[in-house]
């Protein structure tokens, strides 16, 4: 399987960055080896001082496709889950400024943490409240109505270049509130008030 993601898919979120708003999606991936099942510790790597969490909502690719129209995107995925995109931001700084490739600032071992999958809510395009809180206190909080690009919008992107393939995760971006993690931290994500993730870091 592999974990598709977006960068700066909330306007928000690219701001606190200092990024433009993407006219396309701008598309990254980690390997298999990034997951981390939830409830499993995140152990901080040694080759960053500067990890941030980014809390999003990750869909789940129930069937295989490429060259998905829009109006058969949904037939893609059936379940939903919160995820977090450990990112190395000091590694990713360093080689955004020479224009060099992220991955090891963002796919290396464990950099996806992935909760329960739930089916996706009918009411999900109304837009979904998720929130990331830090030792209790609230450090992001989004809704799925401030995507730049829509669930559907990514799957048909995506699968221009990608062939999607059932069991494939997607993760969709991150709002605003970006921030960095120490040892000792808990996270909790919560979709509709409801918590689905927790994660130590150790
Ligand atoms: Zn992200």
């Amino acid at each position: 399987m592999k974990i598709l993601c977006v960068g700066r898919n909330y306007v928000e979120h690219a701001k606190e960055l200092n990024n433009p708003v993407p006219e396309a999606p701008m598309l990254f991936m980690k390997p298999a080896t990034a997951l981390l099942n939830q409830g499993k510790p995140f152990f901080y790597p040694d080759f960053s001082t500067d990890i941030h969490y980014e809390l999003e909502i990750v869909l789940r690719i129930c069937a295989n496709g490429k060259h998905i129209d829009t109006e058969f995107a949904p037939k893609y995925y059936d379940q939903i889950a919160l995820g977090i995109d450990f990112t190395a931001r000091d590694i990713q700084s360093r080689l955004k400024e020479k224009g060099h490739p992220w991955e090891i600032a963002k796919a290396f071992d464990h950099s996806a943490v992935v909760s329960l999958f739930i089916p996706l809510p009918a009411s999900h395009t109304e837009g979904l409240r998720f929130e990331l809180r830090k030792n209790g206190e609230v450090v992001q909080s989004g809704s799925t109505s401030d995507m730049i690009f829509s669930f559907d919008d990514l799957i048909t992107y995506s699968s221009r270049f990608f062939k999607l393939q059932q069991g494939d995760y997607f993760f969709t971006g991150t709002p605003a509130g970006v921030g960095p993690i120490k040892v000792g931290d808990v996270l909790e994500g919560y979709l509709q008030g409801e918590m689905l993730l927790h994660c130590e870091v150790k």
